[in-house]
């Protein structure tokens, strides 16, 4: 069987492509129904982009290889789309876009898209070997036990990182890539929970409270901190976790908003005969002060505090330092750091610089976006990049 062009991987870049990739289009997914981390993204509701979406939102080996996706094909540019199909829409918070109803609705559009394009979509399909004949792409694939070699003249590897095997998220990628000489960087667990071996603050599961957090290497995120039975989570643990590295600190202010001096100054006013704990707990779940005051070994009036003991405690509460363990690892992983080493690619069109027709667009390749619709715009904008391409060449 010959195509114009082999989509391995229907989730959202791979979608995206085969709607834009021109006629000849084959879509494969070993996986029965297609777009399944899109179901199940945002709590169901999907967080399609991030009307902020800029370089400056992704971690990559190389920073500046987003910028021409991005820009050629923005979160203006999708949304655009989304009210095109008339699905109703609203933005949650900081930029972050939802569907009123459903992440189906979606999954309908693009879907929708890919049969209008007059591209193929084989489900159920797996691949069992990749090759080149010299002019050609030979790809063999296997669908309820029968095998057909498809020739293409463009490969799009869009098959998704490791995060969520239980999903089908597999090294596919990875892998080709490599058969085909291109580098890719050290993967790890990103957008993931963070664990302690002996989380003392296991008692404090499910207390939420807005902090601001950053690893020792990354940008400081101010939102919600949850803690859990095995550590910490919530959007700002998330966030960090993506720039968290094994042995290293991680610092949260429990008291965001004024300088923290400042707000345990105030209390002084009114603090009356009142307890340590009691006054803290009008700024901070009471659940969370009593354990941070036993470990700090404090209690009394909080009148009676000197300067030099608020000063102290100020330190402490705003700039709290955890070393966590380790991190619940790619069984929860919203994302995969690293990947395909973006050196390889053309940022304009996604393709292999050392093997033409070779193109690798979505999570597969090293970038990764924040927490909050960044990763569903990497995916349009790097499918759509190559999708234009494809279909000039
Ligand atoms: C729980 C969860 C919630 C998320 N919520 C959001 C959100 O709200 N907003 C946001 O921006 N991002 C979110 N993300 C991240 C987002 O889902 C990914 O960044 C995005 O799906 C990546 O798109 P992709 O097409 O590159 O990969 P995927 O969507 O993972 O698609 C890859 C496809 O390839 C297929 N595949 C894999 N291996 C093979 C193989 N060997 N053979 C054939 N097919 C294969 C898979 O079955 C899958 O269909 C979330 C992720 C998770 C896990």
């Amino acid at each position: 069987m010959q195509v114009n062009t082999l989509i391995i991987g229907a989730g959202a870049a791979g979608l995206y492509c085969a709607a834009h990739a021109g006629p000849g289009t084959l879509l494969v997914d070993h996986a029965r129904a297609p777009g399944e981390k899109i179901r199940i993204s945002g709590g169901g509701r999907c967080n399609f982009t991030n009307i902020h979406a800029a370089p400056q939102n992704y971690i990559s080996q190389n920073p500046h290889f987003v910028k021409s996706a991005l820009s050629r094909h923005s979160a203006a540019d999708f949304l655009a789309l989304v009210e095109a199909h008339r699905i109703p829409w609203h933005e949650k918070t900081l930029g972050q876009l939802f569907c009123d109803r459903s992440a189906k609705d979606i999954i309908a559009m693009l879907t929708g898209m890919v049969e209008r394009a007059g591209a193929a979509l084989w489900l159920e399909t797996s691949v069992v070997d990749v090759a080149h004949d010299g002019t050609h792409f030979r790809v063999t694939l296997e669908q309820a036990g029968e095998r057909t070699v498809v020739t293409a003249q463009n490969l799009v590897l869009a098959s998704g990182g490791k995060s969520i095997p239980k999903m089908g998220a597999t090294s596919f990628a990875y892998r080709v890539a490599e058969d085909f000489g291109l580098p890719v960087t050290e993967t790890t667990p990103g957008l993931v929970p963070l664990t302690f071996s002996d989380n003392q603050m296991a008692p404090l599961a499910g207390v939420a409270t807005p902090v601001i957090a950053r690893a020792a290497r990354g940008p400081a995120f101010p939102e919600a901190l949850l803690f859990t039975h095995r550590g910490l989570s919530g959007p700002t643990i998330l966030q960090i976790s993506s720039y968290w590295q094994a042995g290293e600190d991680i610092a949260i202010n429990l008291l965001p908003g004024a300088p923290v001096i400042d707000q345990l100054r105030a209390q002084r006013k009114g603090a009356g005969a009142k307890s340590i704990a009691s006054v803290l707990g009008g700024l901070l779940p009471r659940k969370l002060v009593d354990v941070l005051l036993e470990d700090w070994g404090l209690s009394g009036n909080y009148a009676d505090l000197s300067d030099k003991a608020l000063q102290d405690m100020a330190q402490r509460l705003g700039d709290w330092q955890l070393r966590p363990t380790g991190s619940e690892g790619y069984r929860t992983a919203e994302v995969t750091i690293g990947g395909i080493d973006t050196n390889a690619l053309s940022s304009r069109t996604m393709e292999a610089k050392a093997v033409p027709g070779l193109y690798c667009i979505g999570e597969c390749v090293d970038v990764t976006g924040w927490l909050g619709g960044y990763n569903f715009q990497w995916a349009w904008s790097s499918a759509h990049a190559a999708a234009i391409a494809i279909a000039g060449r």
